[in-house]
């Protein structure tokens, strides 16, 4: 009998998850490196995810992504649970064992970081204090990942205060927390700017931190990529800061689950994004 003879099946599991761009992500790179393999998006309903997640090794998967609203149960469902996803308190992706077992990681914060070097070689995370709006789910990730880097400060502004004040007491005294109607009083010396909220997105509201107090030297960058170029952006460019777009970050973070499940790590290149913008 050979080892695994079956086509390795990947998938990303949300609820709802036809919006996911993670299908065509995988789709085109197993065709771009000639992989035999399969990644497609499954559809679970909170009740059912521990028994769906557990069946799914059987059925030939070797893992998956985990999205909305299911990155934070995952945790439970996990039996080996990396330190990253454990301080950021989510997983987005899973690996199946051989042994049987489901390894949950976070690849958000690696992703994030990934996207700013490859687009802003120039940044220097260490030389000076970052602003992070937001302080859900993808904050958390964001947070653990300008520490990991070497920011020497944080601060920090959500619209619900309570959320950031568990941030600092998760992640520690470089957190500096402020109101949300601070927040633009905060950006004079910042090097490093991040929108993790979801302000700015098609359907959403604007966002209301004005930029008028940018540093004109920092790094701006908004997790948000539909649209592409947010009016956030739109207006740090406009005060001369370099930005970075959030599209690179949803690629970054796809790449090590790719590189475990299929046996490649795919690169990120523009071909890589104009392939999932015309999905
Ligand atoms: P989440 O846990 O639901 O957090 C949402 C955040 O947005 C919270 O800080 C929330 O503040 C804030 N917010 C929502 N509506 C607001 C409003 N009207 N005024 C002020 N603040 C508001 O979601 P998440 O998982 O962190 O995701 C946040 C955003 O990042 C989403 O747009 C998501 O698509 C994006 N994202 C992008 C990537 C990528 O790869 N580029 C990865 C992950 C996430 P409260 O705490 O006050 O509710």
């Amino acid at each position: 009998m050979t080892d695994n003879p079956r086509i390795p099946l990947a998938g990303v599991i949300g609820h709802p998850i036809a919006h996911s761009r993670s299908p065509a992500l995988h789709g085109y790179w197993l065709k771009r490196y000639g992989l035999k393999g399969h990644y497609i998006p499954i559809d679970i309903a909170p009740a059912d995810l521990a028994e769906l997640v557990r069946t799914l090794p059987r059925l030939g998967f070797v893992g998956l992504n985990v999205t909305i609203p299911h990155k934070e149960a995952i945790l439970q469902i996990a039996d080996i649970v990396t330190d990253r996803a454990a301080l950021i308190g989510a997983a987005n992706t899973l690996i199946f064992r051989k042994d049987g077992k489901i390894h949950a990681d976070n690849t958000d914060g690696s992703g994030f970081i990934a996207n700013l070097r490859q687009n802003a070689p120039q940044w220097n995370p260490a030389s000076g204090p970052a602003v992070v709006l937001g302080a859900g789910g993808a904050a958390r990730a964001v947070v653990a990942a300008l520490i990991e880097v070497g920011v020497p400060e944080i601060h920090l502004a959500n619209r619900t205060r309570p959320r950031a004040d568990a941030l600092r007491s998760d992640f520690g005294a470089k957190i500096h927390v402020h109101e949300w109607v601070q927040g633009a009083n905060l950006m004079d010396d910042a090097v490093t700017v991040v929108n993790t909220t979801s302000l700015g997105m098609t359907g959403k509201p604007d966002m209301t931190v004005s930029l008028h107090r940018l540093n004109p030297h920092a790094l701006v960058n908004d997790l948000v990529y539909t649209p592409l170029k947010t009016q956030f952006l739109i207006e740090a460019e406009e005060r001369g800061a370099k930005v970075v777009d959030g599209l690179g970050m949803l690629l970054h973070q796809a790449a090590p689950g790719f590189e475990r499940w299929f046996g490649l790590r795919p690169e990120v290149d523009e071909a890589t994004r104009q392939a999932v913008l015309s999905a």
